[in-house]
């Protein structure tokens, strides 16, 4: 992985963020290994990835979505050690239930510090029974703002080598870019888009955003690895999306289901620009291991 120039500008312009955000999350805890693991895990037609920092970040635990079913529990405890049942932070990208059904058995067995929700017109915010568990089991939410950025860390360090930063946090960054068009109707649309960013390697989580909110993303620049956006459909097929972010690989988290995902045109896309593909489908888990300069991707089924 080598990066050149255009990375290092994205450097500074991601520490420039860092000193114009007016509110950082700065959390920690733990103990481990020397790398980041995340684990796109085969949930079906759904997502959820587990996040997992080094022992140097205090082995702090980011469950992106939890999947359509409580499969997720048992792929889960592989990773999450039974005496140390604490997933530091939960995020749920938007309420569709393909990202979410599985989330209720992990608030009930597993010890959750925070949760990340989308901004979200009030009155789904408050229909939403997923949000009344949270509140109910006085887990902490956050919304993050548009561009928030939130540091992993042991010590408090704005210099911290880990970062989330949400580029698209829902109906927050919808006021805030202005984005025109936008089917306020559709869930998809306040999905939360995150980039993961430790070291030198980075990794763009896109939920189900679809075209109309990619075209609205900003200052987007080369990122190692993308979750493909909204189970590989053609309505998050937006190619200028693919031209800013130059992903090496990409991930399908995708399984069987009624809507023809992945759609032809994407995978056609990704494979006539040279974008190593990965389905969950196919592939079973599948594991990204990263000291933040290079990565190697492994997966649980034999292909
Ligand atoms: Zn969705």
């Amino acid at each position: 992985m080598v990066k050149s120039k255009a990375f290092r500008y994205k450097k500074v312009a991601f520490y420039t963020l860092i000193l114009l955000s007016t509110y950082i999350f700065t959390v920690g805890y733990g103990v481990n290994n020397n790398k980041v693991l995340i684990r796109f895990y085969d949930v079906g037609q759904g997502d959820s990835i587990l996040i997992k920092f080094p022992k140097e970040l205090n082995e702090y635990k980011i469950l992106i979505d939890g999947g359509p079913s409580n499969i997720l529990s048992t792929k889960i405890s592989k990773d999450v050690s039974f005496n140390n049942k604490i997933i530091n932070s939960v995020v749920i990208t938007h309420l569709h239930d393909d990202h979410i059904a599985g989330l209720y058995d992990i608030l009930h067995n597993y010890s959750i510090e925070s949760a990340f929700i989308p901004s979200l017109p009030i009155n789904e915010y408050k229909s939403s029974p997923l949000i009344k568990s949270l509140l109910g089991n006085n887990i902490t939410t956050i919304t993050p703002f548009h561009n928030q950025i939130m540091t992993i860390s042991n010590n408090n360090a704005m210099d911290s080598p880990a970062t989330l930063r949400f580029i698209w946090s829902g109906l927050d960054s919808i006021n805030a870019t202005g984005c025109a068009n936008l089917d306020t109707s559709n869930p998809n649309v306040y999905s939360l888009v995150i980039l993961l960013t430790y070291k030198d390697f980075s990794a763009l989580f896109a939920s189900d955003a679809e075209a109309g909110v990619l075209e609205c993303l900003e200052n987007l620049s080369d990122i190692d690895i993308l979750k493909v956006p909204h189970q590989g459909s053609r309505d998050a097929l937006f190619k200028n999306f693919y031209y800013s972010t130059l992903p090496e690989i990409a991930i399908l988290s995708v399984g069987k289901n009624t809507y023809g995902h992945p759609h032809k045109e994407v995978l056609d896309f990704l494979k006539l620009n040279s974008i190593n593909t990965f389905r969950t489908d196919i592939y079973g888990d599948i594991s990204i291991l990263t000291d933040g300069i290079t990565y190697t991707t492994f997966y649980s089924k034999i292909k």
